[in-house]
């Protein structure tokens, strides 16, 4: 399908390739590898003379119809499917980064990205400098002669940071790197980084793109000059998207538009409220005037997105007692559900950085974090309300 159809009817039909039985849902293609006609086509798969399936780590139908659809909507070339977001960046980091190469990253990604950089790539040569997600300048005066990735996450978890996609690509063009974004907060319903230069986008499909908590899964995406050994590095080693997996991310993408308006709309709506209660000291979220790069998030994302950050009056206890008093939100470090999530950073997902990291990335003991998911509002401000 060409990108002269919109985004919410792409993601209802880019992809599909129908059975010779004609089925209208999507079907499931579960089988580990596939059969051939004869030797000499069997000869012609595997040195690529003639295309089709060979084996399920190297590509599966199933698994091609998501990466043809999370393309079409980014508005990639190419789109390299992964067991898991994880998966995701270390195959990118695999595949494009080599010993002696530097890369420059956000200070304010996720942690498990943060350990990828500077536990795993570390051991095999490669050193990262953390900056501000926010100040280009650290950017500019990290680059070294041998930087070769820019990385980033926009909005930044749980702070809600905005990265100038523009400015930073620029930067990272200039200098002769990369620069991949972690797009999982946004999906390409509120933001496309390739529009704004970026090279590579990197997905957790288990968040926002399944949207209902089921199942794990990444995606790289990008030129197809730039997905060629991303997609080598998956089919020698294995980190591969299964095709269940698969069939679970093609369908949930089916209603992202839909799910994300309302994820925003009852996000905004309850950003509003909270800056309204008296025991809430400051509400972090994109959409809000208040938000420092109201104006940036508003060039970049269509809207201010489904998470939403507060600092409660009275530290720790004061934000344990928010969560513990709630009833019907989902006590959980995951995000981008149906159902809302709530999370205290700073012993949860941010508990293993020292105490004075933390605060250098301004994440208070009275922080908590909402993944607001699709329950009436009401519903979900009463809960909140027994605590604050
Ligand atoms: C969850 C998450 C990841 C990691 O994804 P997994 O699917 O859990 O491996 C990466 N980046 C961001 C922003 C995430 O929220």
């Amino acid at each position: 399908m060409t990108e002269t159809y919109q985004p919410e009817t792409l993601a209802l039909r880019a992809g599909i390739e129908r059975s010779q039985f004609h089925e209208h849902s999507e079907a499931m293609y579960l089988t580990s590898s596939f059969v051939f006609d004869n030797a000499e086509q069997a000869a012609k798969r595997f040195i690529g003379e003639e295309p089709g399936n060979i084996y399920s780590r190297f590509t599966n139908p199933t698994v091609s119809l998501f990466e043809t659809r999370l393309a079409a909507l980014e508005g990639a070339e190419q789109c390299v499917a992964t067991s898991s977001g994880m998966a995701a960046i270390l195959s990118t980091c695999m595949a494009l980064l080599k010993a002696g190469d530097h890369v420059v990253a956000s200070q304010s990604i996720f942690g498990s990205t943060v350990n990828l950089f500077n536990n795993v790539m570390k051991k095999f040569g490669v050193e990262t400098t953390f900056v501000s997600a926010t100040d280009v300048a650290q950017w500019q005066a990290a680059v070294r002669p041998n930087t070769k990735l820019f990385f980033l996450e926009t909005p930044s978890n749980p702070l809600t940071e905005i990265s100038d996609l523009a400015a930073i690509a620029a930067l990272a063009k200039s200098c002769g790197a990369l620069l991949a974004v972690d797009n999982c907060f946004c999906t390409p319903i509120l933001q496309r980084p390739l529009d704004f230069g970026t090279d590579i986008v990197i997905h957790s499909a288990t968040k926002y793109l399944d949207g209902q908590g089921r199942v794990l899964g990444g995606a790289v995406l990008g030129s197809k000059k730039l997905m060629e050994p991303v997609y080598g590095f998956l089919r020698t080693t294995g980190p591969t998207m299964s095709a269940f997996n698969a069939w679970v991310f093609a369908k949930g993408i089916e209603t992202l538009k839909l799910r994300m308006e309302a994820h925003s709309a009852n996000a905004l709506q309850l950003a509003q409220w909270l800056e309204q209660q008296p025991s809430v000291a400051r509400v972090f979220y994109p959409g809000l005037p208040s938000h420092p790069q109201h104006a940036l998030a508003l060039k970049q994302q269509k809207t201010g997105g489904g998470i939403v950050s507060f600092e409660v009056k009275g530290g720790k206890s004061a934000a344990w007692r928010v969560i513990d008093n709630t009833r019907m939100l989902s006590i959980t470090a995951n995000l981008g559900d149906t159902k809302t999530t709530i999370t205290h950073p700073a012993t949860t997902t941010h508990a293993r950085i020292t105490p004075e990291a933390r605060a250098a990335a301004g994440i208070g003991d009275g922080l908590i974090r909402i993944g607001v998911g699709l329950e009436a509002l009401v519903d979900i401000q009463n809960d909140l309300a027994k605590g604050l």
